[in-house]
C-alpha cells in the first residue's frame, strides 16, 4: 500500500489566500504548502488507486504529485473542502464509483451518499455507492470500513483501509472531535499509519468562542470548539489506538510559525509505504 498525502490543510489551506501571518509567509518562503484535504492510496498488488475525499485542489494535486487517477473514491462528509472537487470528474473520467455512507443525517435529512448523488447528478461518469458504516467493503483490493466520528452538526466518517493480503493498515480519523465512539475506535485500532485531524494546538482554544472540550487529566483540551481535535487530542488518539506511526493533518495556518512545520505535522506530498 502506497499512501500519498495530496492535501494536509484545513478549509483555507496554508498559505491562506490574502493572509500575511508569519506561518503563511514562512510557507511561501520555504515553498511548502497544505492544500485542502485528500489522500491517495495505491494498491501495488492490483495496480488500482483509491482516493479519499475530493479536495477543491484536486486538479493541482494530481498534476503536482503525478499519481495515477483513482479507480474509486470515498467521500467522508459533505463539507466544501472534502467534496467540492468532485466536479473535476467532468470530462476527465469515463466512470467512477464514489462510496459514501448510507445513514440518514438528522441535520440534512439525507445520507452523505444521497447528498453527493443529488449535488452531482449532472456527472454521468459518477456512480454513487451507498455504503453501510462499520461494515467492511472491498474497494480496489482493500478492505475499507467507514466509521462514524463526531463532527457536529453533520455526520462524518473516519476510515480504516486494510490490505487483506499483506495486513497493512491505514486509519484516518476524518474531521472529528476527540469524542470518537468506542465501536469506531475498535475498527481504527492498531494502524501502521494514522492520519489524524489536528486543526490547531490546544493553547488556541482560548481564541474559540466556546473554547475547548474533552480535557485530559492536566486540563489540556483535546477538542477545539466542537468539530476538530487539537494537536494534543490527535496525539492522544494516536496513543489510544496504538498507532505505529502518526501524521497530523487538516492543519490550519493558525499554528504559530515555530510550531507549524514541526513533527509530526504533515505536509503535502509526503508518501508512505505500508
Ligand atoms: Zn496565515
Ligand atoms: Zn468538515
Ligand atoms: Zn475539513
Amino acid at each position: 500500500m502506497r499512501v500519498t498525502l495530496l492535501g494536509t490543510g484545513d478549509t483555507t489551506g496554508t498559505p491562506t489566500v490574502g493572509c500575511e501571518c508569519d506561518t503563511c509567509e514562512t510557507a511561501r518562503e520555504r515553498d511548502i504548502e497544505r492544500t485542502r484535504f485528500s489522500v491517495h492510496v495505491e494498491n501495488d498488488r492490483t495496480g488500482e488507486s483509491l482516493l479519499v475525499d475530493f479536495s477543491p485542489d484536486f486538479r493541482y494535486q494530481f498534476l503536482r504529485e503525478s499519481v495515477p487517477l483513482p479507480d474509486a473514491a470515498i467521500v467522508s462528509h459533505i463539507h466544501f473542502d472534502h467534496l467540492d472537487g468532485l466536479g473535476n470528474v467532468f470530462r476527465v473520467f469515463d466512470s467512477l464509483d464514489v462510496y459514501a455512507a448510507d445513514e440518514t443525517d438528522p441535520a440534512t435529512g439525507e445520507s452523505v451518499a444521497e447528498t453527493v448523488a443529488g449535488d452531482y447528478d449532472y456527472l454521468d461518469a459518477v456512480t454513487v455507492q451507498p455504503t453501510t458504516p462499520l461494515e467492511s467493503t472491498r474497494i480496489c483490493g482493500f478492505d475499507v470500513t467507514l466509521v462514524p466520528v463526531d463532527h457536529p452538526p453533520l455526520v462524518c466518517y473516519g476510515l480504516a483501509i486494510e490490505d487483506p493480503e499483506t495486513g497493512a493498515k491505514l486509519s484516518l480519523s476524518g474531521d472529528t472531535s476527540y469524542a470518537i465512539p468506542q465501536a469506531s475506535r475498535e475498527v481504527l485500532a492498531d494502524p501502521d499509519l494514522l492520519l489524524a485531524d489536528a486543526i490547531v494546538p490546544a493553547e488556541l482554544c482560548d481564541a474559540h468562542p466556546i473554547g475547548g472540550r474533552h480535557e485530559d487529566g492536566e486540563g489540556v483540551a483535546r477538542t477545539f470548539g466542537t468539530k476538530h481535535m487539537t494537536r494534543e487530542g490527535a496525539l492522544a488518539l494516536a496513543d489510544d489506538l496504538g498507532a505505529e506511526q502518526t501524521r497530523l493533518v487538516h492543519v490550519a495556518h493558525f499554528y504559530p510559525a515555530e510550531d507549524a512545520f514541526a513533527e509530526p505535522l504533515a505536509l503535502d506530498g509526503e508518501t508512505y509505504e505500508l
